[in-house]
């Protein structure tokens, strides 16, 4: 069970004056249950890439499948694969429009043909589960919520159809600290809890080393690395800063000691385990002088 892209490429406006190839020579499987994270500069693609994951855009050359079926075609299959992929672009909340909160949730739902009964059950789990309960939130305006709590909504939109996969385009761009804390938590919580496979693009390489069991760096349209976070940040800086991207602040922090002769053990992602590391360096440096010996011993002699 896996999203597979094979050979893909994008050209926008082919063959007009504006013609931009976006993607080139895409192979990609992305298994189920994983946590992708998709990082790499603006205009390397990414937004591009994940769009191709649910049949959004349509490659110009090459394929995708969704767990083996081509988004391509146009019957009930194909859509039904379509659909099993959920995709939360950047300020998803510019796309909220109902009255009510649950109503616009309900929205996704409903135009999957479901019946009355499962689209509310729907609202409210994915309500409960973005922590605005029902009974508080659903008969609000989703428009006199703050910045943080309408991003939820639009992410509530999405989870309550329930899909396999989830791909997230900077869920947490223009959020303050408390609010990019929260949304993660929640999008780490649907992959523990639900399974669901969760593709997250993101410029902020903290949070995709510690979210991330798979990181993959898009450069010029192409995938350039593809591997476990600490990998990719310990082990291919130069081709990172080609690509014009820096490790997380953790990784730096103990490269930085190691270039200076410090001989520690870089495999960490959060500051806490970092600073167990650099602990651990300490409390093996060359000891001390000898302390002199405890007064009442030399009175003895
Ligand atoms: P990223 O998400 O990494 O910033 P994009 O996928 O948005 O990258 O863009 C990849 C390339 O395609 C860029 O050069 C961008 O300018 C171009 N591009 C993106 N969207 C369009 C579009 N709708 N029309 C033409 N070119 C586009």
């Amino acid at each position: 069970m896996s999203i597979c892209l094979r050979e893909v490429s994008h050209i926008y406006g082919k063959g007009s004056p504006y013609e931009k190839v976006a993607l080139t020579g895409i192979d990609l499987e992305l298994h189920r249950h994983e946590f992708v994270g998709i990082i790499g500069h603006t205009g390397s693609g990414k937004s591009t890439l994940v769009q191709h994951l649910n049949g959004l855009l349509t490659p110009t050359t090459g394929t995708v499948t969704v767990d083996g079926v081509s988004l391509a075609g146009t019957g009930a299959e194909a859509k039904a694969a379509r659909r099993r992929v959920g995709m939360v672009f950047q300020y998803p909340e510019h796309q909220l429009f109902e009255e009510t909160i649950a109503e616009d949730i309900a929205f996704g739902p409903r135009n999957l043909g479901w019946d009355e009964e499962t689209v509310q059950e729907r609202v409210r789990a994915a309500m409960r589960f973005v922590g605005l309960p029902y009974r508080q939130f659903a008969s609000r305006s989703p428009f006199r919520l703050s910045g943080g709590q309408m991003r939820r909504v639009a992410i509530a939109g999405v989870i309550a159809m329930k899909p396999d996969y989830l791909v997230l385009d900077e869920p947490s761009a223009g959020l303050d600290p408390v609010g990019r804390r929260e949304i993660y938590a929640q999008i780490t919580r649907l992959h523990e809890e639900q399974h669901t496979t969760v593709i997250l693009v993101s410029h902020n390489m903290e949070d995709i080393s510690r979210l991330a069991s798979r990181v993959i760096v898009m450069n010029r349209g192409a995938v350039m690395l593809d591997g476990a976070p600490l990998t990719i940040f310990t082990q291919h800086r130069d081709e990172l800063a080609a690509a014009g991207l820096e490790p997380p602040p953790v990784s730096r922090l103990l490269s930085a000691l190691n270039e200076r002769g410090w001989q520690i053990d870089e495999s960490a992602v959060e500051p806490d385990e970092a600073a167990a590391h650099i602990k651990a360096r300490l409390t093996r440096l060359p000891a001390a002088p000898a302390a002199r010996p405890p007064k009442e011993t030399r009175h003895a002699r």
